[in-house]
């Protein structure tokens, strides 16, 4: 049904004409509407490998140190195979299944249920109701905003518990850290699955929903825009922020106490990795309504890529440096520990600045002050499906000046950061500077296909006025 009417929509579509006479930019605004052999490829091979990758990355702390490449050898040596490692591999337990549900319908509860209190006491705090951007059907989204209210929850209970209820021990997520991966697995699929069918049979919003006719690359890239159960549970905000970024700084805590349990002292690394990526978490938190304008809600449809990947891969291929550390407990030099906590630090700085200098200046619609002078930009247009037409800035000065996405770099050095406070004895910590790197230059040159198939020559312009990417004069 859904899909019999947005086949209609799109053709209604192709008949209009649309924004900045040029024929690219009719309208292909948010994610693909054709699937080419590469991105099928890629989604193939996603769908695949990235829960294997998980899964090897866990194993191989579990039984091999962190060391990536000594499961390999054993295999390729013939000194092990596959099912003596599965078989070593804890499975999914009553107590992990329980400990997950209870996380998760905590989390949906303070969700759903405890409405925002944060922005009444807390200045410049931006909480309670808000509204989303224009979605390519141009429906704007009503957004309650409480992440921080239950990150603050949330983690006064922990600590509450760890220094005087003791009703578990705070290692808790540690030792249960496999079994839990299934748990998490079971959810990720679930959701996915259920956000597909939702989908075809009852979409929150038919206009905003996408069918390219490929199953693979529809249950991977998602259908739904926005979906939603009820007016305000949206899967998008819940599952990007919660239960995966709240669980991010407990998950790091519980790897601190088990260094403690385990040598009797928390190492200044393990500080490191819990301070930086703390602010880190906490910045999300407290920017959660700018949030609503950033790629992830804006842009994406949420699929498996978001299902899954916010569940599964963010809580455990983004806490690597922290269990890295539970199995290699490193303690830097006082040089080298102030060096990363600049680095990481400033890259904070840039990463922060560089939003809030967008987020300003689209607020006040260019009527501001950057580095103490009115902003430059470049004034464009665009239409949404139904042939509105909606004018917008793209701003020239500030950060923006030196390249198109110098809030990635920002987020590049803090994550070298977290990378560099584990040693260099394993690469297993570096992956995820790895990761972020192909991630955020994938995401630019997405966001710029996506950007000129919006604006069209006004586009062209701005990438003449700021002709780099990530570094200036480099890339
Ligand atoms: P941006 O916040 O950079 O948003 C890109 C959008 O901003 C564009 O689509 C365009 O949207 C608008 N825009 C682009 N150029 C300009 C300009 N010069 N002036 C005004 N508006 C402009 O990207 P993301 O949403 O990807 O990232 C948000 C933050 O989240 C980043 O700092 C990133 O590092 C971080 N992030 C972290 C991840 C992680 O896993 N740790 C993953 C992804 C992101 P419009 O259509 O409105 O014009």
């Amino acid at each position: 049904m859904a899909a019999y009417q947005e086949k209609k929509f799109a053709q209604e579509r192709k008949h209009k004409i649309i924004q900045n006479d040029t024929k690219a930019s009719q309208g292909q605004w948010g994610r693909a509407w054709e699937v080419d052999w590469f991105s099928l490829a890629s989604i193939l091979f996603l769908l695949m490998f990235a829960p294997l990758i998980v899964y090897y990355f866990i194993m191989s702390c579990d039984q091999y140190q962190c060391s990536l490449t000594d499961p390999l050898l054993d295999l390729l040596m013939g000194n092990k195979h596959l099912s003596d490692i599965w078989n070593k591999t804890p499975m999914l337990t009553y107590r992990a299944a329980g400990i997950y549900s209870l996380w998760v319908t905590f989390q949906v509860v303070l969700y759903v249920f405890i409405p925002d209190f944060c922005h009444k006491f807390l200045p410049g705090y931006v909480g309670g109701v808000q509204e989303g951007a224009v979605t390519p059907a141009g429906v704007v989204n009503k957004y309650e905003i409480n992440g921080l209210q239950a990150w603050i929850i949330t983690h006064v209970l922990w600590f509450a518990n760890a220094s005087c209820l003791h009703f578990f021990s705070p290692t808790i997520i540690f030792d249960n850290w496999i079994p839990l991966l299934w748990c998490a697995n079971i959810l990720g699929y679930a959701v996915s699955t259920f956000a597909m069918i939702k989908g075809y049979f009852f979409p929150t919003n038919a206009r905003d929903c996408k069918f390219t006719g490929n199953f693979f690359y529809d249950y991977m890239m998602g259908i739904e825009f926005n979906p939603r159960i009820g007016k305000w549970f949206d899967f998008k905000l819940f599952f990007n922020g919660r239960p995966g970024i709240v669980a991010w700084t407990l998950i790091n805590l519980s790897f601190a106490a088990k260094q403690q349990e385990l040598y009797g002292e928390v190492t200044n690394s393990m500080i490191l990795v819990n301070v930086l990526q703390g602010i880190y978490v906490l910045d999300f938190f407290w920017n959660e309504a700018w949030y609503l304008k950033t790629i992830d809600i804006c842009h994406d449809h949420f699929g498996w890529y978001l299902g899954w990947g916010d569940c599964v891969w963010l809580p455990y291929l983004y806490t690597l440096q922290g269990l890295y550390l539970v199995y290699h407990p490193v303690q830097l030099c006082t040089a080298h520990a102030i060096g990363i906590l600049m680095l990481g630090l400033l890259g904070y700085y840039i990463f922060r600045m560089t939003n809030h200098q967008k987020d300003l200046f689209r607020r006040t619609n260019g009527n501001c002050r950057i580095w103490g002078k009115k902003p430059e930009y470049i004034e464009c247009s665009y239409m949404s499906v139904d042939g509105t037409k909606y004018h917008s800035k793209l701003m020239t000065s500030g950060f923006w000046g030196w390249a198109r996405h110098f809030n990635y770099t920002g987020d590049l050095m803090g994550s070298l950061a977290y990378c560099l406070a584990c040693g260099f004895e394993h690469i297993l910590p570096y992956f995820y500077i790895v990761y972020m790197t192909i991630l955020l230059t994938h995401r630019c040159i997405r966001d710029e296909h996506r950007c000129w198939s919006k604006y069209g020559k006004d586009w062209k312009r701005y990438t003449a006025a700021v002709p780099y990417r990530l570094l200036p004069g480099i890339f």
